[in-house]
C-alpha cells in the first residue's frame, strides 16, 4: 500500500461509501457530466473569490481556499449543502493533518455559500485518532482486489459513479 493513493477525496468517500472509496483509491474517475459535480465546480469557482488563495495543491490534498487570520492559517472547503458536511469534515481534518505534518498548524472551515453557513473544524488529539483510523481503513480497503458491492444510499443519485453502479437497474 502506498500512502500517496490516499487523498482528501478518498478520505471523504470512505466516510460515505466504501465502494466509492475503493474506486477512488484505484484512480477510477467519476462522471464529470453529473449535474451535482457541475454545480460543485461552479460554486468552487464563484464563491469566496476575495477570501484568499484558491485551489492549492498539496500531496493528497486539493485545498479549495486558504487564508490567514492573524497568526492562524484557515483552510476552507466549499460545499453545495449541509448534506455534505460529514464527508467535508473528515476531508478537512485530513488536510489539517497533512499541514500539521508539514509543520503548519491550521484550522478548518466548511463553507456552504447557498446556505450562508460556515462550520469551524479543529484538528486535535481526538480528531487525529479519527483520521488515523480512516487511513488504516483505506489501507485495508486498497488491498481488496474487487470493489465492495454497491448498496443503495441517499448519496447514490448525486454520486459520479452512479451509472457505473446502477446502470440497468430499475
Ligand atoms: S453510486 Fe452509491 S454505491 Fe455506487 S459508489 Fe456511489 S455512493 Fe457508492
Amino acid at each position: 500500500m502506498t500512502e500517496d493513493v490516499i487523498t482528501g477525496y478518498s478520505v471523504l468517500a470512505y466516510s460515505v461509501c466504501h465502494r466509492e472509496a475503493w474506486l477512488v483509491l484505484r484512480r477510477f474517475v467519476p462522471d464529470r457530466d453529473n449535474s451535482y459535480i457541475e454545480l460543485g465546480k461552479f460554486l468552487h469557482q464563484n464563491s469566496y473569490s476575495r477570501k484568499g488563495v484558491k485551489e492549492i495543491e498539496l500531496p493528497g490534498a486539493k485545498v479549495d481556499v486558504i487564508w490567514q487570520e492573524g497568526k492562524c492559517t484557515i483552510v476552507g472547503e466549499i460545499k453545495k449543502s449541509s448534506h455534505s458536511v460529514k464527508g467535508a469534515r473528515v476531508q478537512l481534518l485530513y488536510y489539517l493533518k497533512i499541514l500539521k505534518d508539514l509543520g503548519i498548524e491550521a484550522k478548518g472551515q466548511i463553507m456552504i455559500p447557498k446556505e450562508r453557513k460556515k462550520i469551524d473544524i479543529e484538528f486535535n488529539e481526538e480528531t487525529s485518532d479519527e483520521i488515523e483510523e480512516i487511513v488504516e481503513g483505506l489501507k485495508e480497503l486498497e488491498k481488496i482486489e474487487t470493489p465492495p458491492k454497491p448498496k443503495w444510499i441517499a448519496q447514490c443519485p448525486k454520486c459520479g459513479f452512479s451509472d457505473f453502479c446502477w446502470a440497468g437497474e430499475e
